[in-house]
């Protein structure tokens, strides 16, 4: 079979790339080591919930193009990301409003708040210049993420709501942080717990699989015009790209050419780029996370909301998501999933890349290799090693496409 494309990875940008090629006329394998298409944002059914199986999924964006691309394979519901942080018996709205501060201080105006988060902070800031010996006409620069921190949102914010849980999510001690990672906190002085900014958010009604599926062609679209031409598609899930080029002898160096018998144009590649030139550069880190997912059929409303933050670092996990709750769910039944930070290592699944130092300036190199291997096209999340989130996945992919025809 000649086909134009292998497309290595059935996330979210294998699948708009794949679509948009395919509505070019294209034919388009995809192929994923993983056993389920959609990447991270795969969803299957448990008593009628959509379970966001790699970690819970919000989409939103304030990009226009992208948001009506995305709603010709998906009705999105009118879901708002409202989480809720819990610091042992106490709890607060996320993200820090007024909400969140007058539960914390019993009080009620803007310019309580303010007052406050201001004393608190030059409390900080002129303690630890007293333990430097440092005079407080000069510039005060936080030397790591706890004195940043606490310089700019004072004592008990850090405390109960900072502290545990960034600890928890990078394994290590906010002493032992770069200031870099917290740049401002995002303070909002009026009585609003929607934690995104967008013009556009929700969740997909039926789920994110769904959506992927209608993309692959696996599913219609509610416009038959947007579906793919029929068999312009094929999926293959439960391949590893690595054993696949193997099937054939030397494929490695130029593996477009042929795989028993099956010829491609032209690879995307949206799994981990430095894996893919067999890590000799350097590896690049990441960090992982562990979820562990509990089905409980006699209980209706675990927690009350969709994300519960645990913001101790005495609790091990993070969070807990309650699933139901993303698509008001009534019915009998709920699924929780813990999440669990964990730190990454080869055969681990990679989350999140960490874009400090050391590991961009790794990329940019695998970059230049990758712009001198011609006939791929790094992409996605883990081909271009950034922390991409849905929407700006999709707006890379629809111009990797566009650059294509
Ligand atoms: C826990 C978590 C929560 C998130 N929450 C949000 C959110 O609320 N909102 C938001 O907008 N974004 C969120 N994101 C980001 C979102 O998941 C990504 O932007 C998006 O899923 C990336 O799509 P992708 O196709 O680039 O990568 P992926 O989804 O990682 O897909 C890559 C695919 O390639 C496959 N693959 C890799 N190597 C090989 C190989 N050698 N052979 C075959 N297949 C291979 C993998 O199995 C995988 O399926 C979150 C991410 C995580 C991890």
């Amino acid at each position: 079979m000649r086909y134009d494309y292998l497309v290595v990875g059935a996330g979210l940008y294998g699948a708009v790339f794949a679509h948009e090629m395919a509505r070019s006329g294209k034919k388009i394998l995809v192929i994923d080591r993983r056993e389920n298409i959609g990447g991270n944002i795969y969803t299957y059914e448990d008593m009628g919930i959509n379970v966001h199986k790699y970690g819970a999924h919000i989409f939103h964006t304030s990009d226009k193009k992208v948001w009506k691309y995305i709603n010709k394979f998906a009705e999105f519901n009118n879901y708002v990301n409202s989480p809720v942080a819990v610091y042992k018996d106490e709890l607060y709205n996320l993200p820090f409003n007024m909400n969140t501060f007058s539960k914390m201080w019993n009080i009620r105006t803007p310019e309580e708040a303010k007052a406050i988060i201001e004393k608190q902070s030059q409390e900080e800031i002129a303690r630890i210049r007293s333990e430097r010996g440092e005079e407080a006409s000069t510039e005060f620069e936080a030397a790591n993420l706890e004195e940043q921190a606490l310089s700019l949102a004072g004592r008990d914010i850090y405390t109960k709501l900072i502290k545990g849980y960034t600890e928890k999510q990078w394994g290590r001690d906010c002493k032992d942080l770069p200031a870099f990672i917290i740049k401002r906190l995002p303070f909002r002085f009026i009585y609003d717990n929607n934690y995104f900014n967008d013009l556009y958010q929700g969740i997909p009604m039926g789920g994110y699989t769904l959506m992927i599926e209608k993309m692959l062609g696996m599913a219609a679209c509610e416009d038959a015009a947007d579906n793919v031409p029929e068999g312009s598609i094929e999926v293959r899930t439960g391949v590893d790209y690595y054993d696949f080029v193997q099937m054939a002898d030397g494929v490695i160096a130029k593996p477009f050419a042929s795989v028993n018998g099956d010829s491609f144009e032209k690879i995307v590649f949206t799994g981990m780029i430095d894996e893919f030139f067999g890590y000799k550069l350097g590896t690049l880190e990441y960090r992982s996370l562990r979820f562990e997912t509990e089905s409980l059929p006699e209980v209706d409303n675990y927690q009350g909301n969709a994300v519960v933050n645990y913001t101790e670092r005495e609790v091990p996990y993070t969070r807990i998501i309650e699933h139901k709750h993303f698509e008001y769910g009534k019915g009998k039944g709920t699924v929780v999933t813990r999440e669990y930070p964990a730190t990454w290592k080869h055969g681990d699944e990679p989350y999140y890349p960490m874009n400090d130092e050391r590991n961009n300036s790794l990329y940019a190199q695998y970059k230049e290799l990758a712009d001198n291997f011609s006939g791929v096209i790094f992409g996605g999340r883990l081909g271009q090693y950034k922390y991409y989130n849905m929407d700006q996945v999709i707006a890379e992919a629809l111009s990797a496409a566009e650059a294509e025809n």
